[in-house]
């Protein structure tokens, strides 16, 4: 796990006077699972829309997948895939149509687009779902096929901005094996989530709050730092106000 495919270098994110994102430092590996977690606020969607191309830094050096996020955010986005709870298929559209529709907003030709799609379903055990809305699938099922959507046309980096809200957890388990797969054919998995045995599945682990990146490692160097049984409690300590 040598190869960079994220580099940050103090990242600033202003809004008026208002510091997101507060000169942000780290790098991320080709093929690494990394966990961003953080408490609500703490600035996570923010880094995400940056190193996605969907938002411009304010200051600080930005690379992913080898562009500039200041000056080839158009590039950063045909080079990954992007995940998030809110958007993500569109619910009035069958399976097989939001396969088709991301897959031309990908820039894939029609016959590949055919055949991962072929092969996407077979993999979800998904066949009979092909022509059904997306309205009309449960949440579990919607989850899986966003991730496998954003995933299809095998970009360096998929961002995962709190993939797994409101599933339950047999279905969170079979996410992230799907996660682990991902990760293992060299795809980077950056991933925003709330759940703390989420974070212990992370390959590293970032914490921040209040714009800031407070502690940065493996969860089991994490928690020998702060002498901590799990993740959770590592959170806990961190993501409180130094004030309480
Ligand atoms: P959550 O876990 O709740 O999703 P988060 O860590 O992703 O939180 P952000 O959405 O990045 O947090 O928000 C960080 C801060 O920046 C918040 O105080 C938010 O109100 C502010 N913020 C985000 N986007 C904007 C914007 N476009 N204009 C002004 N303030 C913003």
């Amino acid at each position: 796990m040598s190869d960079k495919v994220i580099s940050v270098h103090n990242l600033v994110k202003k809004f008026g006077s208002f510091v997101a994102n507060d000169h942000l430092s780290f790098e991320v590996y080709r093929g690494e699972i990394f966990g961003f977690l953080g408490a609500n606020g703490a600035g996570k969607t923010t880094t995400i829309r940056i190193l996605s191309g969907l938002s411009k830094p304010t200051s600080g050096e930005v690379m992913v997948a080898g562009y500039d996020a200041h000056k080839e955010p158009e590039m950063i986005k045909k080079n990954i895939g992007y995940m998030c709870q809110k958007f993500s298929l569109y619910e009035d559209l069958t399976v097989k149509e939001n396969i088709m529709l991301y897959g031309g907003i990908y820039g894939m030709k029609k016959q590949l687009i055919r055949d991962r799609t072929h092969s996407l379903l077979e993999r979800l055990q998904f066949e009979e779902y092909g022509d059904r809305l997306i309205a009309a699938l449960p949440l579990g099922l919607k989850q899986k096929l966003a991730f496998s959507v954003a995933v299809l046309h095998e970009p360096k980096i998929v961002f995962l901005d709190e993939p797994t809200g409101g599933v339950d957890p047999v279905t969170r388990r079979q996410f992230w094996e799907m996660i682990y797969e991902t990760a293992a054919r060299g795809i980077t998995v950056f991933v925003t989530t709330h759940y703390m045995d989420e974070a212990e599945y992370c390959d590293r682990v970032s914490i921040m709050n209040e714009g800031k990146i407070q502690a940065l490692d493996t969860p089991a160097a994490l928690k020998q730092q702060y002498n901590a049984r799990s993740i959770e409690e590592v959170f806990i300590r961190i993501a409180r106000p130094a004030k309480q």
